[in-house]
């Protein structure tokens, strides 16, 4: 079992720091849920690095929107990634089971610009996520402004927008890993027949050759599922694309959160091998790993 999802610090919080301690706290939770290494994925907007990947990328989008895009990276995008990788770094050194990785989200147009500025950095996994359509957060279920969105626009629209942004990150080869796949629903919006979109979904993973996260976070979100749903991992199953296990925590008490809860989705799937990444490239692993000390 793998944690590959792990944020340092919650969204509320923009004075943010790094410290071994709690990356040993974090692999600690995780070793008592039986999880057998971590993967660090804070968000790239987390990081000033991100600022030029934003710019003018809202332009065109309506004020009230655009205006809360722009408030967000002045909220989140305050620390160095040079200092966040080094850290990571540390840690893996000083013999946690960590791999270092971040949460990379869909820049519409620039994802040859995210793969350019990633590529200096000794990542072993990326995450690829998308969190907004144009600057529509669409998941963002504590802010009004983007929670109206929801009732202002056509179901299928949002969803098929979705999956179209899905489609160009991953065709972008940019990220190795489908965060949280079917998050357009974290609001709790579902078409009465999403099978058009998981097929769609579940194409696009397969033909980039990434993998697929199952995520407990979903379980705290209003559609209170895990990411993906029965019918969307079922057909990421059926197509061979592999999959890593992931709460999505955003501090300590949600590390490996109902971990013993997606081992029964993936049994239930069928599914009986995880993949971990290291230096960006995957190797099997089994669901259930012995607790420590198995390498894997
Ligand atoms: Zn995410
Ligand atoms: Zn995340």
């Amino acid at each position: 079992m793998l944690d590959y999802h792990l944020h340092l610090w919650p969204h509320e919080r923009a004075d943010v720091s790094l410290s071994l301690e709690q990356i040993a706290d974090y692999c600690e939770a995780a070793r008592a849920a039986g999880v057998v290494e971590v993967a660090l994925t804070e968000h790239l907007f987390r990081f000033v690095q991100s600022e030029p990947l934003v710019a003018g990328l809202f332009d065109d989008e309506p004020p009230a929107l655009r205006a809360s895009m722009r408030a967000y990276w002045d909220h989140h995008a305050r620390t160095d990634l040079d200092a966040y990788v080094e850290t990571a770094l540390a840690a893996k050194a000083a013999g946690l089971p960590v791999v270092v990785g971040l949460e990379v989200d869909h820049y519409r147009g620039r994802m040859d610009a995210v793969a350019d500025l990633l590529d200096g950095y000794p990542f072993d996994v990326l995450l690829g996520s998308v969190h907004w359509l144009g600057a529509w957060r669409f998941d963002d279920l504590d802010d009004v402004v983007h929670m109206a969105e929801w009732p202002a626009r056509r179901l299928e629209a949002a969803w098929s927008g979705y999956t179209d942004a899905i489609d160009e990150l991953a065709a972008s080869g940019a990220c190795d890993v489908l965060a949280h796949p079917d998050l357009i629903k974290a609001a709790g919006h579902v078409p009465a027949q999403p099978e058009e979109f998981w097929d769609r979904l579940a194409e696009s993973a397969q033909r980039s050759g990434m993998a697929a996260e199952v995520s407990s976070a979903g379980w705290r979100k209003t559609c209170a599922e895990q990411y993906p749903a029965a019918g969307l991992l079922e057909r990421l199953a059926r197509r061979g694309v592999p999959f890593t296990t992931a709460s999505d925590a955003h501090r300590l008490s949600y590390v490996a959160d109902r971990a013993d809860d997606l081992r029964a989705v993936l049994g239930a799937a069928g599914v009986g091998e995880l993949v971990a990444f290291s230096g960006r490239r995957p190797r099997p692993v089994p669901v259930l790993a012995a607790a420590s000390g198995t390498g894997a």
